[in-house]
Order: C-alpha cells, then sequence, then structure tokens
C-alpha cells in the first residue's frame, strides 16, 4: 500500500521553511500532497489562492513525489479523498506547539484514520514564516535565501 501525505496549510507565500520539510518528508512518504487552503482562519491573504497555489507549484517543480492541490473545507476529507492516511505539519518553536496540537487531536477526533506527524526544520528556518516574510520584504530588506526566486519577485510585484 502506498504511503500517502498531505501537507496543508496556507502557504502565502510559501517560504524555504516549507520546502525544507516537504524534502524531509519525501524521504518518508510515497507521495506528499502539498495542500493550499481556499478558506483559511488567516484574515486577507496577501495571495489569491490561484497566485498561492501557483507559486507553491513553481517552487516544488524540482521535488519528486510531491503534488500541489487546492482543497477548501475539512481538511481531513480532503486527505480521505485523495486516499491520505498521514498529515505532515511543521513545528517552529514552542509557539506553534499548543495550536499545532489542538489541531492534531481535532483532526484526530474527526477522523481517527489520519495520523499527524511533525517534522521540525532546518535551525535556519526555525523563525521563519510567511508573515515575517511579508514584512521584511514589505520594508525592503532582502531575504533571498529564505524564499523561492519566484516568491521574492511576486512579492516584490505585490
Ligand atoms: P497554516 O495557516 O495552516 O498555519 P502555514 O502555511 O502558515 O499554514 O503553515 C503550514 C505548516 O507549515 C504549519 O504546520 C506551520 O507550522 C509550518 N511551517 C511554516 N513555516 C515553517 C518553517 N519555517 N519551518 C517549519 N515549518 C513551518
Amino acid at each position: 500500500m502506498k504511503k500517502i501525505a498531505i501537507y496543508p496549510g496556507t502557504f502565502d507565500p510559501i517560504t524555504c521553511g516549507h520546502i525544507d520539510i516537504l524534502k524531509k518528508a519525501t524521504n518518508i512518504f510515497d507521495k506528499v500532497i502539498l495542500a493550499v487552503a481556499q478558506s483559511t482562519a488567516k484574515q486577507n491573504p496577501m495571495f489569491s489562492l490561484e497566485e498561492r497555489v501557483y507559486l507553491c507549484k513553481e517552487s516544488v517543480k524540482n521535488l519528486k513525489r510531491v503534488e500541489v492541490k487546492e482543497f477548501n473545507g475539512l481538511v481531513v476529507n480532503f486527505a480521505k479523498k485523495e486516499n491520505a492516511n498521514f498529515m505532515i505539519r511543521g513545528l517552529r518553536a514552542v509557539s506553534d506547539f499548543e495550536y499545532e496540537l489542538s489541531l492534531a487531536l481535532m483532526n484526530k477526533k474527526l477522523n481517527n484514520d489520519i495520523e499527524t506527524m511533525f517534522f521540525v526544520p532546518d535551525g535556519k528556518y526555525l523563525y521563519l514564516s510567511s508573515t515575517i516574510v511579508k514584512q521584511v520584504v514589505k520594508l525592503g530588506g532582502n531575504i533571498t535565501d529564505l524564499i523561492p526566486p519566484i516568491v521574492e519577485k511576486a512579492l516584490k510585484e505585490k
């Protein structure tokens, strides 16, 4: 049986931290679906769903065993539709922990067949978030090594 995982998120926009997690996951799973959420708890994403999906697709096109898809509604329902039994999330600082734990427990309650697995990124991405990336580029900072070139271009255009 193929081991399929989904990696859900807002990806507003995708960063090298997300890609680092994806690379680690592809060493374990036969297929990893990067699932871009249409509806997000985060207010007013900077990029539209189409833009976020496009930037993800371009950023991971060289990664084997990764597919980019969009989804709407409950993530566990999308996972089931895709025959994924695993859900991947990234854990950075302790601040992620409470939120990620509540999410994992709720998803477990909604579908007991789907197991959440946490991955820790390389140290250089530990304090990297889409939010901080947006702020820094807005203020004219250079963070070339933390985001894919296509994302940097898109952010500057925004
Ligand atoms: P969400 O809106 O679901 O939190 P994000 O796109 O912000 O979506 O994040 C998706 C997942 O990737 C989350 O589990 C988040 O903790 C993780 N993540 C985000 N940035 C990094 C990073 N720099 N290193 C590791 N994991 C990360």
